[in-house]
């Protein structure tokens, strides 16, 4: 059977973290941290980068630092994982979700303006598969309304839109190193924070609410409770699994791109036969080839397609049931408008296996199989 995912391991990563266990030092902030940190702002250009304990807990950071209140809302799509509310609801905030666009999956910019009351506070853009959300759009209708932007880039570390990278746009973007995205240290993501004024209060609410971060730097001689905060950092034995992947993110983000391409092009003739559709990727976008995606025609197609795949030893999966159409999503937010696309894509769309490693035989195996259960 061909998995859908396998989790990224280069081999270096044992040594990393025997590295961490030597040293005595496998709490948050060790070397191992410090360096995925300084990677992660030269690569991306962000004012600061802090690792934490998931992309979860990075948007949990961003609500908390913009100061959510009860009876804020936040607009985003109602199709992503249920993370990017989650974190709006703890703060008591309401969710307005909005239609998505059926080329790239992403919230519809066109559509947020006329979701926006006096009681919003932030846009949360979720750039599906690491295609990049219209972010010149977005930031121009957040700026006019004096709106925060979070990014919930959890697929889209080392994706671009118009030379930036995905994450740096808005005033705070959200990696996640969950085992299932392109780098991972098993649990952990990242914040990226654009205000540089903020990057303080920000090492605060991670560290508990004290200020051990400025302690650690030797910039103060003892350290306190200054603020809220909870622990989000994450141990330095995690970091040292990322480290090795970072360093090599180049080598994994070409493979990955070359498992896609060759989905890609592979499925061109079913395309054209009107069998599926592939992604689309706009232009202004280097994506960096989180997923593979087919549309099917329809739901019933979908079923389908996906047990007849794995008769034949091929793991597809589909996602997400949109968050509105939940419990949770009904009790905690309103879909604002028509509800064209995001119940009638996410039904059509099947994920096929992709990860860094995936065989030039496995990814043959899983064409032909596409293939086979249309063309018989
Ligand atoms: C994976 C994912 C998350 C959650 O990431 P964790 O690191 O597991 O907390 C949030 N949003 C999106 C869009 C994701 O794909």
């Amino acid at each position: 059977m061909i998995p859908f995912n396998v989790p990224p391991f280069l081999g270096t990563e044992p040594d990393y973290i025997m590295q961490a266990v030597k040293a005595q030092k496998i709490c948050g902030d060790g070397q191992f941290t410090k360096l995925c940190n300084k990677w992660l702002e030269d690569k991306t250009g962000t004012a600061k980068a802090l690792l934490t304990t998931s992309c979860t807990h990075s948007l949990e950071m961003a609500a908390l630092l913009l100061d959510i209140q009860p009876g804020d809302e936040v607009i985003m799509p109602s199709f992503t994982f249920v993370s990017t509310a989650d974190a709006f609801v703890l703060r008591g905030a309401k969710i307005v979700f909005v239609d998505i666009r059926p080329d790239t999956m992403n919230i519809d910019e066109k559509l947020i303006e006329d979701a926006i009351t006096d009681k919003t506070k932030a846009i949360v853009p979720v750039h599906y598969a690491g295609v990049a959300c219209e972010m010149d759009t977005i930031t121009e209708i957040a700026k006019r309304h004096n709106l925060a932007v979070v990014e919930d880039a959890a697929q889209a570390v080392m994706s671009e839109y118009k030379g930036r990278a995905l994450g740096t746009i808005g005033d705070y973007g959200c990696y996640s190193f969950h085992e299932t995205k392109n780098y991972s240290m098993g649990e952990g993501g990242a914040l990226l924070i654009k205000d540089p004024k903020m990057a303080d209060e920000a090492e605060i609410i991670r560290e508990k609410g004290t200020d051990r971060s400025r302690f650690l730097r030797g910039q103060i001689d003892k350290y306190t409770w200054v603020n809220f905060g909870s622990s989000y950092l994450p141990s330095d034995m995690n970091a040292a699994y990322l480290w090795a992947q970072l360093q090599k993110a180049d080598m994994i983000n070409d493979n990955r791109l070359a498992s896609w391409q060759r989905y890609y092009d592979a499925f061109e003739e079913l395309e054209r036969d009107g069998f599926v559709e592939r992604p689309i990727i706009p232009e202004d976008c280097k994506h960096n080839a989180h997923m593979f995606y087919l549309k099917t025609k329809d739901i019933e197609e979908r079923t389908r397609l996906i047990s007849y795949l794995k008769e034949n030893g091929v793991m597809a999966v589909f996602h997400y049931i949109p968050l509105h159409s939940a419990p949770a999503g009904k009790k905690f937010g309103r879909f604002h408008g028509e509800d064209k696309y995001t119940t009638r894509e996410s039904e059509r769309l099947v994920r096929l296996p992709m990860y860094y490693g995936l065989t030039d035989e496995d990814i043959t195996k899983a064409i032909d199989a596409v293939i086979a259960f249309y063309k018989g």
